[in-house]
């Protein structure tokens, strides 16, 4: 099968031809017809992600690595214990594969499997024709919903959702803050407000992107330049400190300002990878009974629930570029999103 894969870390990827697997049990051949390219794509292609302060954490992948996990397409063959047949329909495929062995994947969050075998990573991924999936429980029917905006569901949208989930259940009166309001917090306010929590605070740096999560359900919004003390003029605005806080940026400075934040037995949720550290006094940690969660996208079973959310509701979709699925295309969109030039989703089509 023809593959777009980077033969080496740090190298463009460039078209290859993977042997076409065998398939038993119930695997599946997914004919690709769209995968969004992802800032952790251009990440795992360098080999390494800057985690602040100058130093960086290896990212290890299998060379040559066919990257890509937003993955779209059609049941192209399928394996003799599978229910599938080949088609036209269209399916989201759920890329955070795990062992299916331990204590994790038991419990269906196969995204925190230690021997996790994540499309894109462990296994070849959606820059290419075909994807091996291991199993058509893997397959969500994409339905009505737009193919591009379907794809990225499996990558920023479940990390959003999986991210929100974490605070809630939460009371009417209690505030849950999102940091950053690009597309991926943005969708953080929007499942917020689906999910019925009330009040919703927006802060970001930019007075454009707190006027869109208005729009989306925020029903507080704070621009954190634009005071030198943002925790006590955040605190003013909302009437004391707040029961939550998902942080989509997630440096040292968005960590303090959070952590500043939160009430008693109140938690952080870290979800961004613009890297950092910050200080905190551990004996108020304990005294305030707080936690800081890290989340890292999502369980199959919270895309499944997301993608309900999605054919039934009206999400805010990310401004997406479609272009032809080829070698130039991806890497042009690997270089945009690792320089800082990219706006939106880029995801390549191959109709
Ligand atoms: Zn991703
Ligand atoms: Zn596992």
């Amino acid at each position: 099968m023809k593959v777009y894969a980077v033969p080496e870390a740090g190298a463009p990827a460039e078209a290859m031809d993977f042997p076409t697997p065998e398939l038993t049990g119930k695997e599946v051949l997914v004919r690709i017809t769209n995968t969004g390219v992802c800032h952790s794509d251009a990440h795992t292609q360098e080999g390494f992600i800057s985690i602040g302060g100058g130093k960086t954490m290896p990212l290890t992948a299998k060379f040559p690595a066919v990257f890509g996990h937003e993955i779209v397409g059609t049941v192209a063959a399928v394996g003799p214990d599978s229910s599938l047949t080949p088609g036209d329909e269209k399916f989201i495929v759920f890329p955070w594969i795990g062992c299916g062995e331990c204590q994790a994947c038991q419990e269906n969050a196969e995204n925190l499997c230690p021997r996790g075998r994540a499309l894109s990573i462990a296994l070849p991924g959606g820059f290419a024709e075909e994807v091996w999936v291991p199993d058509e429980k893997y397959l969500i029917p994409l339905g009505d919903l737009d193919a591009s905006w379907g794809a990225t569901l499996a990558c920023s949208g479940v990390t959003s959702f999986s991210a929100v989930n974490k605070l809630l259940p939460a009371g009417d009166e209690d505030v849950i803050a999102v940091i950053g309001t690009g597309g991926v917090g943005l969708m953080g306010v929007a499942f917020l407000k689906e999910l019925g929590h009330k009040k919703i605070l927006a802060i970001d740096v930019a007075d454009e992107n707190l006027e869109t999560a208005k729009k989306m359900g925020a029903t507080h919004t704070f621009n954190s330049t634009s005071t030198d003390n943002p925790s006590k003029a955040i605190q003013e605005l909302v009437g004391g400190r707040i029961f939550g806080a998902v942080d989509f940026v997630n440096n040292g400075a968005t960590a303090s300002l959070a952590l500043s934040l939160l009430q008693k037995g109140g938690k952080l949720v870290s979800v961004g990878l613009f890297g950092g550290s910050h200080e905190y006094g551990t004996a108020p940690l304990a005294l305030q009974a707080q936690t800081i969660q890290g989340s890292f996208v999502g369980s199959l079973p919270e895309l499944q629930q997301l993608v309900e959310i999605a054919k039934t509701s009206d999400l805010p979709a990310l401004p997406i570029t479609e272009q032809e699925l080829g070698a130039d295309n991806l890497n042009a969109a690997l270089d945009a999103l690792r320089e800082g030039r990219s706006r939106g989703r880029i995801v390549l089509v191959n109709d």
